[in-house]
């Protein structure tokens, strides 16, 4: 599962919301953000990201964004 971390924070681009293949991106706060159980973990949208911000969530100390990424998909 790729998951969106603060680097997105008030980025403009949505290069990343046009390739997922599965629509998985929602609209945060102030930020985009994926849900973790739609996220076919297929890596396409990572290098679309200027802001270097989608990272997948085998990353150390994930577990605080993937919360936050879920949280806000869900309130969609
Ligand atoms: Fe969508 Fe693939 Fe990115 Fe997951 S890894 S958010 S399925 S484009």
């Amino acid at each position: 599962t790729y998951i969106v971390t603060d680097n997105c924070i008030a980025c403009k681009y949505t290069d990343c919301v046009e390739v997922c293949p599965v629509d998985c991106f929602y609209e945060g706060e102030n930020m985009l953000v994926i849900h973790p159980d739609e996220c076919i973990d297929c890596g396409v949208c990572e290098p679309e990201c200027p802001a270097d911000a989608i990272r997948p969530d085998t990353e150390p100390d994930m577990d605080k964004w993937v919360e936050m990424n879920r949280k806000y998909a869900e309130l969609w």
